[in-house]
């Protein structure tokens, strides 16, 4: 398609970037800033497709336009490798829909919960699609991904698997008038009760026999935390359930009980969790006992000062699992979350006992794996216990990390046991 568009002979919105500020683009990489743009041609509104030239004028992608955010443009249509550049229209994005729940397909056995669609990730910017049994949570922090909210909600209602399907409009970069109800529906029935799933237990997970193969968990779609759950830690959940048994286990940053109940499924001697969120800690009760499993210590507490506590009180335990929440959300704030991650990752080694593991996660992206690892080993340093990795964590396959968007990986985790 050329500048003149198919309706009517109106000119396409475009962005004419200046001189030298295609490089981005080029590798493939989807966020435009306003600094990178010379000109905007013709009155796009808010999620409308504009076409993205260079100063010279060479159609270099489609992109939905999103004005008031740092990021003024969000592609959805690169040169494909004939050169063209698709239109971004109902067929591309129902396309790309089927593409991504497709990848998602060997998970089934496994699981019904699964994030369906992750953004940049599967192509279609600003977009997530969890799913959570027989509801998909939609969540679209772009105006490009909610010019598309028609087609999603059809699309993800015909789905054999989906009954319901809802929307969280409560993250960043929305403005929510007060009042607002953080979730709509916006195709099917929707109760508005608990939504209940499941997880195949790893082979080798010490299990009495009574429980069967899969544990659950109450999620609450309408007001908890990311849509509800951290699916993206499903895989350390399986290895903390295979790891347990026998082990006194520390939960910090327990949310809903993921972990707690993966240890004390693998038969943890003992499991204690620590968070901030009483109505957390709540649920993670409930999942506990749902699951036919011996009570936690739940305790509601800031984990910075509790586990001072525990230090002052000689406390060890056996297994420690740090997962706090996005301690960085830009790079400014990269140094003081590495002395926050520091802090915790040096009481946990305080209080590890010897031949003991810990699994420390960051969720945030600006930290990166290295850097992170470089902020272990000065706690276990200044700890003075010696930490071997046994193994590294990080995103599932349903969170994948797109190459030409670095941005896309986030979750990193150690698996460390202290030596001697
Ligand atoms: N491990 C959890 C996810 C943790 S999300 C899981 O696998 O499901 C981060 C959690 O940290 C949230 O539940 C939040 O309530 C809690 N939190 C944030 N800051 C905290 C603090 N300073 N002390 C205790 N809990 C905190």
């Amino acid at each position: 398609m050329g500048p003149m568009g198919p309706m009517g002979g109106h000119a396409e919105p475009t962005l004419v970037l200046r001189a030298g500020r295609d490089r981005s683009l080029r590798r493939r990489h989807p966020w435009i800033f306003a600094g990178a743009v010379a000109d905007v041609v013709g009155a796009p509104e808010p999620g409308d497709v504009v076409a993205v030239r260079s100063a010279t004028g060479e159609l270099l992608a489609r992109a939905s336009f999103e004005p008031g955010s740092g990021i003024l443009a969000r592609v959805w249509a690169f040169g494909d490798p004939d050169g063209a550049v698709p239109a971004v229209d109902d067929e591309l994005v129902a396309a790309r829909l089927e593409a991504a729940v497709g990848a998602r397909a060997p998970l089934d056995a496994r699981t019904d919960a699964v994030r369906w669609v992750h953004a940049e990730s599967d192509l279609l910017p600003g977009l997530v699609v969890d799913r959570y049994g027989p509801v998909a949570v939609c969540h679209m922090t772009c105006a490009g991904a909610g010019a598309h909210r028609n087609l999603v909600a059809r699309w993800l209602a015909a789905r054999p698997e989906i009954g319901a399907v809802v929307e969280r409009t409560d993250r960043a970069g929305r403005r929510r008038p007060t009042g607002t109800p953080a979730l709509r529906v916006l195709a099917g029935e929707w109760s508005g009760g608990p939504v209940i799933i499941h997880e195949a237990v790893p082979p080798g997970a010490p299990s009495d026999g009574e429980r069967g193969d899969r544990w659950t968990f109450e999620v609450d779609v309408a007001s908890g935390q990311k849509t509800g759950f951290y699916l993206d830690q499903r895989d350390s959940r399986r290895l903390v359930a295979t790891v347990a048994e026998g082990r006194r286990v520390l939960d910090l940053f327990g949310y809903t009980g993921g972990f707690a109940v993966a240890a004390a499924w693998g038969g943890a001697a003992e499991v204690t969790t620590v968070d901030s969120s009483a109505p957390a800690q709540a649920l993670a009760a409930t999942n506990l006992a749902a699951n036919g499993l011996p009570p936690a210590r739940l305790v509601a507490a800031d984990v910075f000062t509790d586990l001072r506590a525990r230090r002052d009180a000689g406390e060890t335990y056996d297994l420690i699992v740090v997962d706090p929440p996005k301690l960085a959300h830009a790079e400014a704030e990269v140094r003081r979350a590495t002395r926050a991650y520091k802090d915790l990752n040096w009481l946990a080694c305080r209080l590890l006992a010897p031949g003991g593991l810990l699994l420390t996660f960051s969720c945030s992206g600006a930290v990166d794996p290295g850097l992170f690892q470089k902020v272990v080993f000065g706690a276990a340093l200044d700890a003075r216990v010696d930490l071997q990795v046994v193994g590294r964590l990080g995103q599932p396959a349903d969170h994948p990390v797109l190459l030409s968007v670095p941005e896309t990986e986030y979750l990193k985790g150690l698996v460390c046991r202290r030596a001697g």
